[in-house]
């Protein structure tokens, strides 16, 4: 095993929904071996600065990364983005429109939940659970709900009170798959398609995989090995990029590392987003 250096280029931190800081997020990797990690919050490059000086500290290569999640005909796709020029104004201004419309959203499914169940929940815990900042989701309003002994896991109140069929869900606004795609290209960085078995229709990521993305997350912690290994052959024959990661959101499973990719993927993906960024001016 000398030699061989390994990657899990998808991780989140409390920047958004994951429990470890980026520093934290940093140091686990770091006790896992890995060379690199992509880090990759819901809608924000907040974590980024911090998780790049624990890269220093702990000498892993911090791939700046970014999870939107946009849709295609009310089909929620995720999209990542590595290697971003993350200090661009617009770039900032275009995710902080995406975490306003959560946010907005959050907000009413908490009034609902009061008003449906009389749930003593407020939305000041749960914006708590998101550190105080503007990006709290559904499962910042899970953790409050934990807190409260309404339910018992955060699964358990996807089922119950916070999934699509329930009747709390309030739909929020999204981008488009393609208008995601272009917003890290400019931005200077390689989409890729995050874990196409989670999508729960073969024949949308069979036309995905045509909008303009440079790779495909085919190893995932929630792919079967079946699935792994179609997505992997279905991005070897468009000729993308082959990518993993565990989706990490701290304690517990998954773990950061506990999916990972050759290490030579990285560049891969930065070769890609080079190649990008030389086809765009400002
Ligand atoms: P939001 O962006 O507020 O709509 O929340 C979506 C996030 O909630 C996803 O990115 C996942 O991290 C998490 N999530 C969605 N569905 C589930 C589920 N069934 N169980 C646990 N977490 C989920
Ligand atoms: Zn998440
Ligand atoms: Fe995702
Ligand atoms: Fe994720």
């Amino acid at each position: 095993m000398e030699n061989i250096k390994f990657a899990d280029l998808h991780n989140h931190t409390t920047a958004s929904d994951g429990l470890y800081t980026p520093k934290q997020l940093v140091y686990h990797a770091h006790t896992k071996g890995l060379a690199a990690i992509g880090v990759t919050d819901h809608d924000t490059t907040y974590g980024l600065n911090e998780a790049e000086i624990a890269g220093k500290e702990y000498n892993i290569e911090i791939i700046p990364g970014i999870e939107i999640n946009t849709q295609e005909n009310n089909m929620e796709v995720h999209v990542l983005g590595y290697f971003i020029d993350y200090h661009l104004d617009w770039f900032q201004e275009a995710l902080s429109r995406i975490r306003t419309a959560r946010y907005d959203r959050a907000r009413k499914i908490v009034d609902k939940l009061v008003n449906i169940y009389g749930m003593d929940l407020d939305f000041e815990s749960v914006k708590e659970k998101a550190g105080g900042r503007d990006n709290v989701g559904r499962p910042h309003i899970a953790r409050a709900m934990i807190d409260k002994g309404i339910v018992k896991d955060i699964p358990d109140a996807f089922e119950k009170y916070l999934g699509e069929n329930c009747k709390a869900y309030v739909k929020r606004y999204k981008i488009t798959v393609r208008e995601g795609i272009n917003l890290i290209n400019k931005a200077g960085g390689v989409a890729v398609l995050a874990h196409p078995g989670l999508i729960g229709e073969d024949s949308i990521v069979e036309r995905l995989v045509s909008y303009g993305f440079a790779g495909i997350e085919a190893y995932h912690s929630k792919h079967t090995t079946k699935q792994s290994r179609k997505y992997a052959k279905l991005s070897a024959d468009k000729e993308l990029i082959i990518t993993g990661g565990s989706d990490c959101h701290g304690e517990g499973v998954p773990m950061v590392g506990d999916v990972v990719i050759d290490y030579e993927t990285v560049n891969k993906l930065r070769e890609s987003a080079k190649g990008l960024s030389r086809s765009f001016t400002y």
